[in-house]
């Protein structure tokens, strides 16, 4: 799809139409259902977007080209289109695939790579990659992590997973195979796959008809699936490390302590309780889909 996108350039819309594609395998490849930010789907994978990883290619590939001999025809001809473009007004920079790299390295802050690059200080390669990733991963990341305060169906899972990672729970999935399912019920319910709109305007709850449908309702209130909700704390209250006072926590914070990980620094020690909780929302969404069904 992106094939030698290091030279050339999409314009606003057809990016977005690649990033939504994008989205749309993160979903695919999880078995998320579409109402699922896009968003959301790619940061449970710790995907960046295209944007960034194209950006990445397009500043290597530039590096490429300077530790090419120094006589090289292409070296000679794209390092005296930079020395160019230094003097250009850069609201009427031409087009053109030197430009476009030309401009990146100011978007990302390396235009002083750029400039010791263009006259002959190349330094290694790793550090240079190093310096790329820094900079537009960490750039991507901090977007991604502002976006998601647009989504309000992604409140719950902006405070479970705070930075963009493979999720906790594909790590368990990845380890016990046979919980899968009940992994990705648990992934689906962060991201807000567990919200199912009834058609009506104001968006009550199918099961329960007492509130407005969302994650928090589904994990913190819903009537519809208390049972099954219940039947895994007490579970949860028979294992959980007693000196977090867990049974005396609200609901909302029971639930972010069990879905980001419980405050355990060692992943072997929580897999017992993750696989349980795993188990309990598998129920519970279960339930809800099973009920909406009908
Ligand atoms: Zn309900």
């Amino acid at each position: 799809m992106l094939y030698g996108i290091e030279v050339w350039e999409l314009c606003d819309a057809d990016m977005l139409k690649v990033e939504t594609a994008h989205d749309q395998m993160a979903r695919n490849i999880q078995g998320l259902p579409s109402n699922v930010a896009g968003l959301a789907a790619r940061g449970t994978l710790g995907w960046t977007s295209l944007e960034s990883w194209a950006d990445q290619r397009r500043l290597v590939f530039l590096f490429d080209i300077f530790t090419l001999p120094g006589d090289n025809i292409y070296r000679e001809y794209i390092t005296r289109r930079i020395i160019h473009l230094y003097n250009w007004n850069k609201d009427i920079m031409p087009d053109g695939p030197v430009n476009m790299i030309f401009k990146l390295s100011s978007k990302y802050g390396l235009s002083n790579i750029l400039h010791d690059l263009c006259f002959g200080n190349v330094i290694g390669k790793s550090v240079y990659k190093r310096a790329i990733k820094k900079s537009v991963v960490g750039r991507d990341t901090d977007l991604w992590d502002i976006n998601l305060n647009l989504y309000s169906s992604l409140k719950i899972f902006k405070s479970v997973a705070s930075s963009l990672e493979l999720n906790l729970w594909w790590h368990l999935a990845d380890s016990k195979p046979e919980c899968r399912e009940q992994c990705r019920s648990v992934v689906t319910t962060i991201v807000g796959g567990c919200v199912w709109w009834s058609g009506s305007k104001d968006n009550v709850c199918r099961m329960c008809t007492k509130d407005k449908d969302s994650v928090e309702h589904f994990l913190y209130a819903c009537e519809g699936v208390k049972n099954e909700c219940v039947e895994m704390f007490n579970d949860v209250n028979e294992i959980v490390n007693v000196s977090l006072e867990f049974d005396k926590q609200p609901i909302h914070l029971k639930w972010k302590m069990l879905l980001s990980g419980y405050g355990y620094s060692n992943y072997s020690e929580w897999e017992n309780l993750g696989i349980l909780v795993a188990n309990g929302v598998y129920k519970m969404l279960n339930k809800k889909k099973q009920f909406c069904r009908m």
